[in-house]
């Protein structure tokens, strides 16, 4: 069987990017491998070359932490990629990881300049490829500033809390990161699969924040094991609370509590933090029949879709409500899920799940969908079609359309102000919550969104930490050297 796909990278030029061979489609849904291989030096060195080094470039207003592009890839067209690494880590300290999963095709790429002729520049491609050398061989120590002996507490591991943690450190802070599992990553370790992203590609980079001098406690369930009150007055001058969006939602419609309909999230749970795709090595059971629906169009359902297939499962079908044009996941990722074989059914929706006689579910009822006028995200609104009802046979439904915060933190911290989409109530340019010296930033602040763009309110939440931090400890000596003087005339 042929293991690696090439694709035509005969039709060079500016025009057109250099492809990235990834593993065949037959060969990979046997395996949770990774998919995209990645640039040799060779075809990485050739793809920056097509970099036009703008005088006013405009792919860097696409960067949510504002990584100096055309710099970068100058240094990879000069074969310098330490420095290119160097400079990437400067704006981004999570490089391997955004080189993989980020939307560069709505963000960087999007606004390339060759990108309105031609195929933009692949920016991702270009940062995944010297992060990689970086991963590869041990992690230099990281420039840090002198000690400030301020502190800070931080709450949940995901790209939110990871990003702040590794900013504050740089700044001389004291950086303790609490994190509920028992392991540091969030989404990047419990929800977006092996296949996609190796896990040791976030440990690696999670070491290099370590380097930087934060702890990392996990097993640390922040509002049960202490509370950000407790945090605060034992010595915690700061508190930043990135706890993600980990909570699924449901359709509330008949049949879905019958056994053979997951939320996603535990779906994934299972397989990728649980390890079930290694069982029995692992040892964590999961059941996968023959056909498979998962409902949804975003990232996280054609994760679950194509997990589903490497677990054995003979026929995957993506039930998204409403059409192609719409579907909010990666367009990478969903092409990849159909090389592999996954169908996709636009413009329907599930109406009740039915089961057998021991509770197992064994079908579903779908509803056609037709788009009607714009809803308040903008999107077309999908309207059910009368009588359109028609019945899938299916052994096991995972329904992916969408998660919200885990209200646990706010329930048991008075004073911190929610949305009524639960989640925390902030100033969007600084993450600064209704309490004084608690900040949030990522899926908490803004609702379910992107790794991006979890880092990029965690760097702004950084930076406001960092005056705060520095204006306490100024008002402290100056509290401390008039004690002194007073003690002095007395
Ligand atoms: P999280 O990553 O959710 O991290 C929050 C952390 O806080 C978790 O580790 C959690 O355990 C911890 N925590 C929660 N409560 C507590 C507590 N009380 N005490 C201590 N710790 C706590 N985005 C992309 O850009 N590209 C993709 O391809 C992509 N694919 C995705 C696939 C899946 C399956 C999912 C679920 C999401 C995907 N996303 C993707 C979205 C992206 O992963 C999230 O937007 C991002 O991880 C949010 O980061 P965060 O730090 O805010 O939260």
């Amino acid at each position: 069987m042929q293991e690696i796909m090439t694709g035509d990278n005969t039709k060079l030029g500016r025009l057109h990017a250099v492809i990235m061979e990834k593993l065949s489609s037959k060969y990979r849904t046997n395996t949770f491998g990774e998919v995209a291989l990645g640039y040799t030096e060779e075809q990485a060195v050739r793809e920056a070359r097509r970099c036009l080094s703008c005088q006013n470039p405009q792919c860097v207003k696409g960067c949510p932490v504002g990584v100096e592009i055309p710099a970068f890839i100058k240094l990879v067209k000069e074969r310098k990629y330490f420095d290119a690494i160097q400079k990437v880590k400067e704006k981004n300290s999570l490089p391997a990881i955004c080189g993989r999963v980020c939307p560069q095709e709505t963000q960087c790429q999007k606004l390339c300049t060759l990108g309105r002729k031609g195929e933009s520049v692949s920016i991702g491609r270009l940062e995944r490829f010297v992060a990689d050398l970086e991963v590869e061989r041990p992690v230099r120590v990281p420039y840090r500033a002198k000690s400030t002996n301020m502190r800070v507490a931080v709450v949940g591991a995901g790209p939110a809390g990871l990003t702040v943690a590794a900013e504050l450190a740089k700044k001389g802070h004291r950086v303790t990161v609490f994190e509920a599992l028992h392991v540091a990553g969030g989404v990047l370790v419990y929800g977006i699969p092996e296949f996609r992203l190796p896990k040791k590609i976030v440990q690696a980079e999670v070491d290099y924040i370590k380097k930087l001098g934060v702890e990392v406690c996990t097993d640390a369930l922040v509002g049960k094991l202490f509370t950000v009150e407790e945090l605060l007055n034992s010595g915690f001058d700061a508190v930043f609370i990135g706890t993600g969006a980990g909570l699924p939602t449901f359709l509330g419609i008949p049949g879905e509590n019958l056994n053979g309909v997951y939320s996603a999230n535990e779906f994934l749970i299972r397989i990728n933090l649980m390890k079930a795709y290694r069982f029995p090595l692992f040892d964590t059971p999961i059941k996968v029949g023959k056909r498979v629906v998962v409902i949804g169009g975003g990232n996280v359902a054609i994760d679950s879709a194509r997990c589903a297939l490497r677990m054995g499962a003979e026929h995957v079908c993506i039930v998204y409500r409403r059409s192609r044009d719409e579907i909010p996941a990666r367009h990478e990722e969903l092409l990849n899920a159909e090389e592999e074989g996954i169908t996709c059914r636009f413009l329907a929706a599930p109406t009740k799940f039915i089961g057998n006689e021991n509770g197992q579910v064994e079908s579903i009822e779908l509803i056609a969908m037709e788009l009607g006028e714009p809803d308040e995200s903008g999107r077309r609104k999908p309207v059910p079609v009368k009588g359109s009802e028609t019945v899938l046979d299916v052994d096991t439904v995972i329904v992916a359309i969408g998660r919200t915060p885990n209200p646990l933190i706010q329930s048991v911290t008075p004073g911190l102000k929610t949305t009524d989409r639960g989640t925390l109530m902030a100033d969007k340019d600084t993450g600064k919550t209704s309490l004084n010296g608690v900040y949030t930033g990522g899926d908490i602040m803004t609702g379910e969104a992107t790794v991006i763009s979890a880092m990029g309110s965690g760097k702004n939440a950084a930076k406001a930490i960092h005056k705060y931090l520095m204006s306490k400890k100024r008002h402290r000596q100056v509290i401390t050297v008039s004690r002194t003087h007073h003690q002095s005339i007395r």
